[in-house]
């Protein structure tokens, strides 16, 4: 802000040392001045692999890596594991094609009745957030994983290639946590990104991102509620006035709870501009969804529950050393280092702020467990939605079954580095193949990989 001679000579004393002040706050943060941030932190405990991050891609990578006899310890910057779906209320599993693995045996404990008898089957349940986050805390714990909640990382320290130890900002202040493998299941890529790993963001014409959405759930309570909208919500009237333009809940269940899906928000999750408006705005669509439902069909449904946070569906893609490619998901491409598979449609909400979705029917493809190995780091694997995609390919991949299944197998990857003493590159495809079937993981149409 320019500091004018003149304004000040017409202010009193009291209101010029005010002016002055505001004038060089203002210069002070146009300014971006960088500085150096020296610590001496103390380590709080070493593992073999580290797991930063607990969504659907990283419990997974715990529980495999865990089981194969490696000590794990796992970072969640929340309080609750599941990531977007529970901590952003997702609560349907979206229909791959392929139940197998540690995401069909949580189908089997959490939800037995939706079990297929077949791996290659296609179920898309509905499931309780509360449930699966308390599930998912038991498991870690029969599973011998520990788990730090409230910790969140911060940085890396490398020694060249490798990382020794990632920082994380814990309820204890910053402390140090330090392995011989780390998995970088943030879905952001915020470990990858701060070792140097390059990344893209959204689409390549112009980087955005596909939009947030904040979930929330309705009750059925049986007699008519009354339909309050709070001030300055929006009143709408007619089914193109709403966000998306469509109606989007589900009632799978027969215990009268409505999942909503309908707000949404244009920006990028990872931008801090964008996510703060994203948690005020959405939460501003919610009460007046709300308002309109009441009208429309719900009369009898209450507000049940708000996500604790807005569901960021896209923001950093790291580059692996493949990219998977919309060619890719759209001509069913086999790999033979395959890790996943999956024929989840192409589902892009728009990104540019149009009321539209692009849903494209796909038959089935691999993902190669390249799109996970960052070519800068020896002992960092990324799983989860912030694999090397581009954003067409991402839009498919970025289901929770298909992290579950990536984080499955980085864990498995993971600990063969540690026991071939290899660098997270030359782990063998033979035996990351060997380790997810020992763990029950099927895939179809093995025999045809070129
Ligand atoms: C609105 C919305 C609706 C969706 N609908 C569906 C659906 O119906 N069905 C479906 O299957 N999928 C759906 N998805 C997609 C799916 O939920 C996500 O893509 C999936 O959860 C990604 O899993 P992930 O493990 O890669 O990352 P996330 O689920 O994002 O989990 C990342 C975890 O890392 C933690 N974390 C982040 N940064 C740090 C840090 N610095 N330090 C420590 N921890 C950190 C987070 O707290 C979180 O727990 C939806 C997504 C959104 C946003």
């Amino acid at each position: 802000m320019h500091f004018d001679k003149a304004i000040r000579s017409q202010l009193p004393y009291n209101e010029v040392m005010e002016f002055t002040t505001l004038c060089y706050r203002e210069a002070a943060m146009s300014e971006k001045r960088t500085y150096d941030f020296q610590r001496q932190i103390e380590t709080y405990d070493r593992a073999d692999i580290v797991v930063i991050g607990g969504g659907p891609a990283g419990t997974a990578a715990a529980i495999s890596a865990a089981r194969r006899g490696k000590k794990v310890i796992l970072l969640e910057k929340s309080g609750q594991l599941g990531g977007m779906g529970t901590l952003g209320n997702v609560s349907i599993f979206m229909p791959i094609g392929n139940v197998t693995g540690i995401y069909r045996e949580m189908i089997a404990e959490v939800l037995a009745e939706y079990l297929p008898e077949h791996h290659d089957t296609s179920i898309a349940p509905q499931y309780s957030p509360f449930e699966l986050r308390y599930y998912l805390n038991e498991k870690m714990k029969k599973e011998g994983v520990e788990v730090i909640y409230h910790t969140e990382f911060v940085g890396t320290v490398k020694d060249g290639a490798r990382l020794e130890a990632v920082i994380a900002s814990t309820r204890e202040g910053l402390k140090a946590f330090e392995a011989k493998q780390f998995i970088d299941c943030t879905g952001d890529g915020r470990v990858a990104l701060d070792a140097g790993v390059p990344h893209t963001s959204g689409r390549i014409e112009d980087g955005l991102t596909q939009p947030m959405t904040l979930m929330f759930m309705m009750q059925n309570t049986g007699k008519p509620v009354t339909p309050i909208l709070p001030e300055s919500c929006y009143y709408y009237e007619k089914v193109s006035d709403l966000p998306q333009g469509r109606h989007l809940f589900w009632e799978r269940n027969k215990d009268g709870q409505l999942l909503v899906n309908m707000t949404r928000v244009k920006g990028n999750g990872a931008k801090i501009k964008d996510i703060n408006y994203a948690e005020t705005e959405a939460l501003r669509q919610v009460f007046s969804i709300v308002h309109y439902l009441q009208r429309n069909g719900f009369e009898t449904y209450a507000l049940s529950h708000v996500a604790n946070q807005v569901g960021v569906r896209e923001t950093n893609q790291i580059q692996g050393l493949y990219t998977l490619t919309e060619q890719d998901v759209v001509e069913g491409r086999r790999f033979q280092d395959v890790v996943a598979q999956t024929n989840y449609e192409i589902d892009i909400h728009s990104p540019d702020g149009k009321k539209t979705t692009d849903e494209r029917k796909v038959s089935g493809y691999d993902i190669p467990y390249r799109c996970m190995v960052p070519e800068e780091v020896e002992n960092l694997l990324v799983a989860g939605r912030s694999i090397s995609a581009t954003h067409v390919a991402m839009s498919s991949m970025r289901v929770q079954p298909t992290c579950y299944a990536l984080g499955q197998a980085a864990g498995i990857a993971a600990t063969i580095a540690l026991d071939d003493a290899c660098v997270i590159r030359d782990v063998s495809i033979d035996a990351l193949h060997e380790g997810l079937r020992e763990m029950n993981v099927v895939f179809h149409k093995l025999a045809s990989y070129s």
